[in-house]
């Protein structure tokens, strides 16, 4: 339970628009065009304590509610979405942790994770297997008092900058059904752990997403999370709904960029002797776009709350990142219309807006998926 009140909320919220203001904005396109490692933003997002926003106090952590954390990761996404992904999937690593780990993992990784001397990411993806992640072919084999990992890892954002991951294996392969052969493991990187690259990204530039391989890597039988094998599948479900709200947040900031950008730029551009904004069509548009940001914003703060009072939320969850990303796709698309030929420019910030938004589609479970998701829960909560 968070400790903290409106009062504090609205500090810590105008602390980070004061950040992203200052440091963020105006070094984002000079990053993204470089696909550079924003390092000096790390060491920033350390002292606002960034890597320890939703880790309990106890532990070192800022102790936010899912709902202020979403209402900062809106803000920093509305600037520049990549570098809210460098505290994301470390925060989902550090929720799972937090949830299902045993003492002595909660007690050896919270506290350096909170500060980001440890930062991490979630390692789930396979070349041959995203959505259906009970078809990953990793395997973890008990050896002593260790695993032996090996498989193959891909996309995996924060691997190349990072410290660890939290690594989904199969420990039974033979498994039936398939997610009671799966684990999680809290894995440092270390000899057998190779990290084989930076993927070439349409958007979300320079942020690390490197292919993993892992060679014979020896992993103590300490690190599975809970210290009990076949909980993974359950363990990763449960962290993606914070990781969903907080992709939400980002869809969304990157609508209200868009449309902070397009809004000015409609007054400040003439054509047919009168400020574009005042063209019905352009109004439409802005009209449009405003009201899908704040419907986002709502259906957020609904998965939110109920994340926060430790609720069921994996409809609430899906119907906010799958509405949150459709926003971001929707107002940078329509920013780029408003924007006419300089949309196409570099040298203008939209077509950032434009390229990242669709990853927000895909991330933290399909928007396919997701509806599927909302479906089931909604035959399951209304039954005939
Ligand atoms: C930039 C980037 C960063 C990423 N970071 C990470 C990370 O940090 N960690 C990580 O583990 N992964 C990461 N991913 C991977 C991402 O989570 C997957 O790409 C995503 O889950 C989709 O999996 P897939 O690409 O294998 O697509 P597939 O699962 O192959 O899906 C292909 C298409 O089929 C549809 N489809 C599949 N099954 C169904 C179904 N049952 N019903 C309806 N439609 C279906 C999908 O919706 C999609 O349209 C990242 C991806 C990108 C692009």
């Amino acid at each position: 339970m968070s400790q903290w009140n409106a009062d504090d909320e609205r500090a810590i919220l105008d602390s980070i628009a004061n950040w992203v203001a200052k440091e963020v904005r105006p070094v984002a396109r000079r990053f993204d065009q470089a696909d550079e490692y924003p390092h000096a933003l790390v060491e920033q997002m350390k002292e606002l304590g960034l890597f320890g926003a939703t880790i309990s106090q106890q532990y070192g952590g800022l102790g936010l509610s899912a709902s202020t954390y979403a209402k900062i990761v809106i803000e920093v996404a509305s600037a520049w979405m990549a570098p809210s992904g460098i505290f994301n999937s470390h925060l989902i690593m550090a929720s799972a942790i937090e949830r299902f780990g045993t003492e002595a993992q909660k007690a050896e990784f919270l506290p350096k994770m909170a500060t980001g001397e440890f930062r991490g990411g979630i390692g789930l993806t396979e070349p041959n297997a995203g959505s259906d992640l009970q078809a990953i072919r990793t395997t973890a084999r008990r050896e002593g008092d260790d695993y032996i990992v090996d498989g193959s890892k891909t996309w995996i954002t924060n691997s190349g900058n990072g410290h660890g991951i939290l690594l989904l294996v199969k420990t039974n392969p033979e498994a039936e059904p398939r997610h009671k052969g799966m684990s999680l493991f809290i894995a440092e990187k270390g000899p057998g752990f190779v990290v084989s690259g930076k993927m070439k990204k349409l958007g979300y530039k320079a942020i690390d997403s490197c292919e993993l391989s892992f060679q014979g890597y020896r992993i103590p039988a300490g690190r599975l999370v809970g210290g009990v094998e076949g909980k993974g599948f359950a363990q990763i479900a449960g962290g993606l709904e914070l990781g969903r709200i907080n992709v939400a947040a980002r869809g969304c900031g990157i609508a209200q960029g868009a449309l902070q950008l397009a809004l000015r730029y409609a007054q400040e551009r003439s054509a047919f002797s009168k400020p574009i904004c005042e063209h019905q069509a352009i109004q439409l548009k802005l009209a449009q776009m405003a009201t899908q940001v704040e419907a986002s914003k709502l259906l957020i703060e609904q998965a939110a709350r109920k994340y926060d009072a430790g609720e069921r939320c994996d409809m609430e969850a899906a119907m906010a990142k799958l509405h949150g990303s459709e926003a971001g796709v929707f107002c940078a698309s329509e920013a780029m219309r408003i924007f006419g030929g300089y949309s196409y420019s570099t040298e203008y910030e939209i077509e950032r807006y434009y390229r990242d938004a669709m990853l927000m589609c895909i991330g933290e479970g399909t928007n396919e998926i997701l509806q599927t998701i909302i479906a089931k829960q909604l035959v399951a909560r209304n039954p005939a």
